[in-house]
């Protein structure tokens, strides 16, 4: 693994490379948000954003989304991945709104993490985007350019790799950093086609370094 001091220089890159990152799920409010990070679960921001440009104007409350049967619901949402469990999810957690706190979503970590449906990633993207407050969420990108840099080890948790990244990463940057890591893994290191030909990380990243040693002996091999 590489030293604290390393893996913030590398940060500082990233933050150059994305100045503007900012969250790209497309909402009005915390409830909005909530219920599209539920939605983004194995599935891209853009494809949220298609589903939520007609759900938002059909669902403005919990009661909303109670009123109707599930399988309306999931029909409405039936061009997202795992859309039968997520709009499960979605009432669930819209009944524990209302019965625990009068249809709101409540401004405390704690509490969000306790509702249905709601995991530690989603409360930290709401608790930093809705409610301002700093949060390192760790997504897949995240995750995966975490370890691809060496920040963290490929056996770590998302627990672990969140952990080590507010450990480096200054708190008054955890929420842009968030975003410019997830911008990073999405539009620069792709989980499929990382671009280390013109990353400005190449020189020190264990996984770039790794694929050109494997580009280079498979070129060796076919000159041979
Ligand atoms: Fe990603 Fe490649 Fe850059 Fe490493 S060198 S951070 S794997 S794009």
């Amino acid at each position: 693994m590489i030293s604290k001091k390393k893996a913030l220089e590398m940060i500082d890159v990233i933050d150059g490379m994305f100045p503007d990152a900012e969250c790209e799920l497309v909402h009005n409010n915390a409830f909005e948000l909530t219920i599209a990070v539920l939605l983004s679960a194995q599935c891209t921001d853009n494809t949220v954003n298609k589903v939520t440009k007609t759900l938002f104007q059909k669902y403005h409350t919990p009661e909303d989304y109670l009123s109707v049967s599930l399988e309306e619901l999931q029909n409405d949402i039936r061009s997202i991945g795992l859309y039968r469990n997520k709009a499960k999810n979605i009432q669930k957690l819209c009944r524990s709104l209302i019965d625990q706190y009068d249809g709101e979503i409540p401004e405390d970590h704690a509490k969000l993490v306790g509702l249905a449906g709601v995991g530690r990633k989603t409360a930290n993207v709401v608790m930093s985007v809705a409610f301002g407050e700093p949060a390192l969420a760790v997504d897949t990108h995240v995750e995966r350019v975490s370890k691809r840099l060496g920040i963290c080890r490929w056996k770590d948790s998302v627990t672990e790799v969140e952990r080590k990244l507010t450990s480096i990463i200054p708190k008054s940057r955890w929420t842009k950093s968030h975003h410019q890591l997830i911008f990073f893994g999405r539009y620069h290191c792709l989980a499929k086609k990382p671009k280390c030909d013109v990353c400005p990380l190449f020189t020190d990243c264990r996984e770039g370094q790794k694929r050109y040693r494997a580009a280079m002996r498979l070129e060796g091999a076919i000159n041979e």
